[in-house]
């Protein structure tokens, strides 16, 4: 790989740790020079090499720890393809005087539709039946052996009532005509009067919810918040819904609240470990539906977020503030 746009040396030099659409690229190309990762992973050894001169960094995921940050010595900014950051080591970036941002907003109505993807599948067994369906087994059994439960008309408790979960409130209310209940770190009050959601302790909401949906960010504090105990304490009907991180779930206590009948059902967008283990006790249960992290992923708006991942890039290299800055470094 080399550098392209080399004739323009006065433009700051960035990395592109991803693939990105060719238009992003040639975005980026016009203020940067740049050099891109066009393959899937790229290497620790690979990437601190490209560091070296580098003031900009898009990737997502990438641990920005302070291994790399001592390889980067130019680096102003590290811009997140996605609205999570976790992957940002906060505090050594602010002693470096290194800036993150991330991509808000854009993904909202799409990642919320993605959990109500999984609340309806968890519910009516779709993804369980299709493979059913394929495996010929239509018209082997009594029909009540494949009956769900309703969605609309429950009680929705949601963890994280932030962007992307005010907008799962907003359909479950509206669409569905559900209630909702919502566990938050601090009370929304403004959501409270505009989508009549009521603020529940989170064990209260744990106990009452037929559906229980995740999505805060994955932080020291919400590491495993839902375990053993969370899981024991919901209805033995209900069905956990998690879009937010892996790691905020005690996965084995998950699997072993699946295995043993604590909960009803499960739909999964993020796991412990990405991709998920062949071994992984969660591939041979029937009560949950299994998705491979695709929260924000439709064409339109993954081509949407790299926009703004490049436009909060460019103008951090520049010395501008960027839109997106997450909140740490406002
Ligand atoms: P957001 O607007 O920052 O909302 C997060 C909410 O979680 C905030 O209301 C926050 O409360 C609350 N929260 C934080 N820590 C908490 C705690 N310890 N206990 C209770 N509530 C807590 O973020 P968002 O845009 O909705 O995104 C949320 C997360 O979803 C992202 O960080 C990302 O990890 C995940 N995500 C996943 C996908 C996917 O592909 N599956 C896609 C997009 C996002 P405060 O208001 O008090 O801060």
């Amino acid at each position: 790989m080399k550098d392209k746009g080399g004739e323009a040396p006065l433009k700051p030099y960035v990395f592109i740790a991803k693939p990105i659409p060719p238009e992003v690229e040639q975005m980026i190309g016009e203020h940067c020079r740049y050099d891109i990762w066009k393959e899937d992973t790229i290497s620790k050894e690979e990437l601190y090499e490209k560091m070296k001169d580098a003031e900009g960094l898009l990737t997502s995921g990438t641990a920005i720890d302070s291994d790399l940050l001592d390889h980067a010595p130019k680096l102003k900014v590290v811009s997140n393809n996605s609205v999570g950051y976790d992957n940002f080591n906060i505090e050594e970036m602010k002693r470096r005087g290194v800036v993150g941002t991330h991509t808000p907003y854009t993904l909202d109505d799409t990642v919320a539709d993605l959990a109500f993807s999984l609340i309806l599948s968890s519910a009516r067994r779709v993804a369980e039946l299709d493979r059913f369906v394929r495996a010929g087994k239509w018209g082997t059994v009594e029909e009540e052996s494949l009956f769900g439960m309703d969605v609309h008309h429950q009680t929705l408790g949601i963890i994280g009532m932030g962007r992307i979960g005010e907008q799962a409130a907003k359909r479950a209310k509206f669409g569905f005509d559900m209630d909702v209940l919502y566990y938050n770190r601090s009370r929304k009050p403004d959501a409270e009067k505009e989508l009549g959601v009521t603020y529940a302790d989170l064990d209260t909401l744990l106990k009452t919810s037929d559906f229980v949906l995740l999505i805060t960010p994955l932080t020291d504090e919400t590491y495993h918040m839902i375990g053993e105990r969370e899981f024991k304490m919901m209805k033995d009907t209900a069905f956990f819904v998690n879009i937010s991180r892996g790691k905020t779930v005690d996965e084995k206590a998950l699997i072993r609240a699946l295995q043993e009948g604590w909960i009803k059902g499960a739909g999964l967008d993020v796991f412990e470990k990405e991709p998920i283990g062949e071994d992984n006790p969660l591939l041979q249960l029937e009560n949950v539906t299994l998705l491979p992290h695709i929260g924000s992923a439709t064409a339109k708006i993954r081509l949407n977020m790299f926009k703004q991942a490049a436009q909060n890039m460019i103008d951090a290299v520049y010395g501008k503030t960027p839109k997106n800055l997450t909140k740490e470094f406002q």
